[in-house]
């Protein structure tokens, strides 16, 4: 009996110890829970901003016993500087080169300069978009210069033909892109052009350039119509710290506009960049909304850069295009893309004189940093070889 009631005692004795260091243990296993992080995002911004599709809101904290890590920060790219874009895409121009610039080359190298002869460099030029105007200037200047100079080596020839197409490419024009911010507001850039030319990736594409080249942006995607468009804007931008301001899908472009300038202006950012809605459906439409997107904008302040975008594939059509928007609004450079692609790089030349408006970016490929802002002597070395 005495056994039982001792073996009872160890029982007891063994059940209470084993209670006393559980739980504690268990209590202590709850309060390492960590809080789950504060949200970020868009709309906790409050309603008067649209602003933050780019900020990526951190998943739940996993319940665990360590100390919570510090969220993950997405990794930014460092775009490519702008200088020296130019010389490392210049195999892009591969197509124009053999067309333009190698074709002239080996004409005007013939032993004969006969009119067959001139014939051929005419036909070349006109092939490659150089247009009637600046291929008749140009056939004209390396015919009287060709008979003058007496000896004509590889590398004379080379030299002159250089010159008259750098020539033909008015140097001259003021190719900067005012993108500058005034003490209290930013500079205001707006791209517009036909839906399909590039002009939303080179909007991403130039937010880099800007980036590159040390400035601040904020984008509005005031191409309400598609909404595919305002999440590309907003994924460019997010790729470099370019946050986005978007609104509805078939809202009005104007206000969005409107709203990033106003946000750019309380940011204190450099620049605003505005992708318009380019549908071309009819002239009148888009006439009245890409003036009004301007005149809302202008509320603020003038709009400071206008870009037009224009695919360099689609030669005389893009030209005729061009010149519908050169009427609507005050287009102060252009950017010519997928020139890459075609062999026509001549479209430089002719686009300049038609509009009157330098070409300030050139589309070299689809890549992040392959927009480069255009340098006549440059390009010329690059189609001549
Ligand atoms: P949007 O409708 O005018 O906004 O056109 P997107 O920006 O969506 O571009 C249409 C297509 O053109 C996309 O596949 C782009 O990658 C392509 N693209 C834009 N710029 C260039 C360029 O310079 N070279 C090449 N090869 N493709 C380009």
């Amino acid at each position: 009996m005495v056994y039982l009631y001792i073996a009872l005692a160890v029982v007891v004795l063994a059940i209470v110890l084993g209670a006393a260091l559980v739980v504690p243990r268990r209590r202590s296993g709850r309060l390492q829970v960590p809080p789950p992080p504060p949200r970020i995002g868009g709309e906790a911004e409050g309603a008067a901003s649209s602003v933050g599709t780019a900020v990526q809101v951190p998943p739940e904290a996993p319940v665990a016993t360590e100390a919570p890590s510090a969220p993950a920060v997405p990794e930014l790219d460092v775009p490519e500087p702008t200088a020296g874009r130019l010389l490392r895409l210049r195999a892009r121009l591969a197509r124009s080169q053999s067309s333009l610039g190698r074709g002239l080359l080996s004409v005007l190298s013939r032993d004969k300069l006969d009119d067959d002869a001139w014939d051929e460099v005419e036909e070349a030029l006109l092939t490659a978009d150089v247009g009637l105007g600046a291929t008749t200037e140009i056939v004209d200047r390396l015919r009287t210069r060709t008979k003058v100079l007496g000896t004509r080596s590889q590398g004379e020839l080379r030299a002159l033909l250089a010159e008259e197409l750098v020539a033909a490419l008015q140097p001259d024009l003021d190719r900067t892109l005012h993108s500058t911010p005034t003490s209290d507001r930013p500079a205001v850039v707006m791209v517009v052009g036909v839906n399909g030319t590039g002009k939303t990736t080179t909007c991403g594409k130039l937010a880099r350039v800007l980036v590159a080249d040390g400035r601040t942006v904020l984008l509005g995607a005031a191409d309400t119509f598609r909404a595919a468009a305002a999440d590309q804007l907003a994924t460019w931008g997010s790729r470099v710290g370019a946050e986005t301001v978007r609104g509805p899908e078939g809202g009005d472009p104007a206000s969005v506009a409107f709203d990033a300038v106003k946000q750019g202006t309380e940011r204190e950012v450099d620049t605003v960049l505005i992708d318009t809605a380019g549908r071309l459906h009819t002239k009148v439409g888009l006439m009245d909304e890409l003036g009004k997107v301007k005149r809302v904008v202008e509320r603020q302040g003038p709009v400071d850069e206008t870009l037009l975008v224009l695919d360099a594939t689609t030669g005389q059509n893009g030209l005729t295009q061009a010149r519908v928007f050169t009427e609507v609004v005050d287009v102060t450079g252009i950017v010519l893309t997928k020139l890459d692609g075609t062999a026509k790089g001549g479209i430089v030349i002719s686009v300049q004189r038609e509009l009157g408006v330098p070409v300030k970016l050139i589309g070299l490929g689809e890549g992040a940093d392959d927009l480069a802002p255009f340098d006549p002597e440059q390009f010329v070395d690059a189609l001549l070889g």
